[in-house]
């Protein structure tokens, strides 16, 4: 009677190591909304690949701070904006500039 075949021994061997996610560098630039020239107008919202622009409540009084927007305004999220530009190429009332990330940040802090 043969025997069944058997399965060939694996050789014993350490993992080969798994390269981690690599850190992404982050832009060197990121967009500034001045708010007070700001609409609403959500165009920039529309052309923002990454979704980093969102509406926020204006302010309540708008006339009495010298801002344009009734409703609403916009802010970035500084840890997401890759500094593509779009925005700012977009906004229809030219309210968006493009900033040192460095120097947004720590005007932030
Ligand atoms: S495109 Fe300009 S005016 Fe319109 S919401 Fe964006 S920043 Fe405001
Ligand atoms: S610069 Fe680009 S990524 Fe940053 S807020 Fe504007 S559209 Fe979005």
């Amino acid at each position: 009677m043969s025997e069944a075949p058997q399965a060939p021994k694996l050789a014993a061997s350490a993992p080969a190591a798994v390269p981690g996610p690599k850190k992404k560098k982050k832009s060197a630039v990121v967009a500034l909304v001045h708010p007070e020239g700001c609409t609403g107008c959500e165009v920039c919202i529309e052309f923002c690949p990454v979704d980093c622009l969102y509406k926020v409540p204006g302010p309540e009084h708008p006339e009495e701070h010298g801002f344009l927007s009734l409703n609403s305004i916009v802010v970035v999220d500084e840890e997401i904006c890759i500094g593509c530009k779009l925005c700012a190429k977009y906004c229809p009332w030219e309210t968006i500039d493009m900033v040192s990330r460095v120097e947004e940040l720590s005007a932030a802090a």
